[in-house]
């Protein structure tokens, strides 16, 4: 029988602004059994995908991609909100619904050809995911997809991965 993550997602309603729906995974992270059958999980696909590297975007893609990152055998590069890492540093900036935000990584974070998985927590309308691969690709990483705990369908962020790709989702809302 497939273990019920979702009664460990908790549904928070009209966070952060009315009429949004808020996805939140301490809950599942709280949970010993249900932590480690989540990360068991989103592993299992990747098994064989000889990763390298699992770049973990800040904050919650931290806490899913270093457990992963052990899980595969793999290292784990933090992917960091501007202001956190001294230079020389790569960076990505992409479009908020108001405003920018930036992803930024050590300009050496990778090895070239270093075969990598992005993780996050949340693909929403994957504007986030999109900047991460774009800064991958600028460390020289052979990527090799991406997982997220929870995919937002009706956000169609998928529409804005690469199709060839894979993108795992553990959850669908
Ligand atoms: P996107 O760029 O795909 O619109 O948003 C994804 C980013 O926003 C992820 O880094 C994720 O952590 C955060 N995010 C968006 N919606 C939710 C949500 O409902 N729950 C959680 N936990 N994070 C979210």
């Amino acid at each position: 029988m497939s273990f019920d993550f979702d009664s460990l997602i908790r549904a928070v309603a009209d966070f952060p602004k009315p009429g949004v729906t808020f996805r939140d995974v301490t809950p599942l992270l709280a949970d010993a059994g249900g932590f480690a059958r989540c990360i068991d999980a989103m592993a299992e696909p990747w098994q064989g995908s000889e990763v390298q590297a699992v770049c973990g975007i800040e904050s919650r893609g931290f806490i899913f991609g270093a457990a992963l990152a052990q899980k595969l055998h793999a290292g784990f590069v933090p992917l960091r909100k501007p202001g956190k890492l001294p230079p020389p540093l790569v960076e990505v900036d992409y479009a908020l619904e108001y405003g920018t935000d930036r992803l930024q990584a050590r300009n050496d974070a990778l090895r070239p050809g270093e075969r990598t998985l992005i993780v996050d927590d949340v693909l929403a309308t994957g504007g986030t995911l999109a900047a991460a691969r774009e800064l991958a690709g600028k460390l020289g990483a052979s990527l090799v997809g991406a997982s997220v705990l929870i995919e937002l369908d009706a956000l169609g962020g998928r529409s804005r991965w690469p199709q060839g790709v894979p993108l795992q989702a553990l959850l669908h809302y």
